[in-house]
């Protein structure tokens, strides 16, 4: 018999999926990890359990416990998934800003879900900092802390980046994807630089971030934005992005992203979220860059289902003056 090992063993070991189209144009190999297909539909699933497991192993969190953290996607709902799992409450905080089908989710998930007034960082009465304080009123809970939490990275270190050697044999060339807290970044880079001194590794970055510069001058200064692009892109370098060898920075715009994503769906049958375009773009550009003959391996992070109000909707997409690109088809 082969099976996997309840909703944990389901977390990661995701197949590496060759994008058709887009090794065709490039005559390169533009792979992607289909981290959608984890149990909670996205990359993120790795890193809520490796926090969760790290917490456990500490003494943090003992049975019965209570997880809370401060986010408005993808990292609450695995979290929700793996405290169902394991018999933790799981308290999420969002800014008020976030569309309601993500609240919906998350209570339907069973999180209690806490709205809170849009506010910067800086403010104390931030998301992320009531997340922070809330945790510390309670017993046996923890605060996950996504961004700071290197358990975050390390999750990628132990399976992303490893599966990805196995999975090309150690034969790939360049590793791309965006940062949002930069776990897979950082985690993926760490395991594929230990492995071969060839490796490049790039990051992709939306408008609107401060990681570019970073990358490039060496100083985090924002660039010109926003971006509709969800979960990705930062103002500024994490704990666990700190320290990460990345040898080259790809700015994509929002309008690359979107032809990307509309044109996977047309032409390949992908129905991919903003930040998998990101990626897939940035592979793009990476293997015009080199030429044929090398294998680009990104991340294909989440699907589409939770972006249709936004960039799967004609509408929204021409309040932000982007368009969506002519069909193959059209005459
Ligand atoms: N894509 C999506 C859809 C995400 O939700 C996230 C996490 N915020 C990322 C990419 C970025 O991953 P990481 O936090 O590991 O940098």
């Amino acid at each position: 018999m082969t099976y996997l090992q309840g909703l944990s063993g389901s977390i990661g070991n995701t197949p590496l999926i060759k994008i058709e189209s887009l090794s065709k144009a490039t005559g390169c190999e533009i792979l992607g990890k289909a981290e959608f297909m984890n149990p909670g539909g996205s990359v993120k699933d790795r890193a809520a359990l490796w926090m969760v497991e790290a917490a456990e192993r500490s003494g943090e969190l003992k049975a019965g416990g209570t997880v809370v953290e401060g986010t408005a996607g993808n990292t609450g709902i695995g979290l929700a998934h793996v405290c169902n799992s394991r018999g933790y409450a799981c308290v999420i905080y969002m800014p008020d800003n976030q569309s309601k089908e993500k609240v919906d989710l998350l209570r339907t998930l069973g999180a209690d879900v806490r709205v809170v007034p849009t506010v910067p960082y800086a403010n104390d009465e931030n998301f992320q900092k009531q997340a922070g304080r809330y945790a510390a009123t309670l017993d046996n809970a923890i605060w996950a802390n996504q961004f700071d939490n290197t358990a975050n990275r390390q999750a990628h270190f132990e399976s992303t980046g490893p599966e990805i050697w196995q999975q090309t044999e150690g034969k790939v060339d360049v590793f791309t994807c965006a940062v949002g807290t930069g776990g897979t970044l950082a985690g993926v880079s760490r395991y594929l630089k230990q492995s071969s001194n060839d490796v490049r590794v790039v990051l992709a970055d939306p408008m609107g971030s401060a990681l570019h510069n970073w990358v490039t001058t060496g100083e985090a200064t924002m660039t010109p934005g926003p971006s509709i692009t969800e979960g990705i892109g930062n103002s500024r370098v994490t704990e666990n992005l700190a320290g990460t060898e990345i040898d080259e920075s790809v700015q994509v715009t929002d309008q690359e992203m979107v032809d990307m994503c509309y044109n996977l769906l047309r032409q390949d049958g992908w129905f991919f979220g903003s930040s998998s375009g990101i990626n897939l773009t940035a592979a793009v550009k990476i293997a015009r860059q080199m030429g044929p003959g090398h294998t680009i391996v990104t991340i294909l992070c989440d699907d589409g289902g939770k972006y249709q109000s936004r960039l799967y909707n004609p509408e929204f997409l021409a309040e932000k003056a982007l368009q969506v690109p002519p069909s193959p088809n059209a005459t």
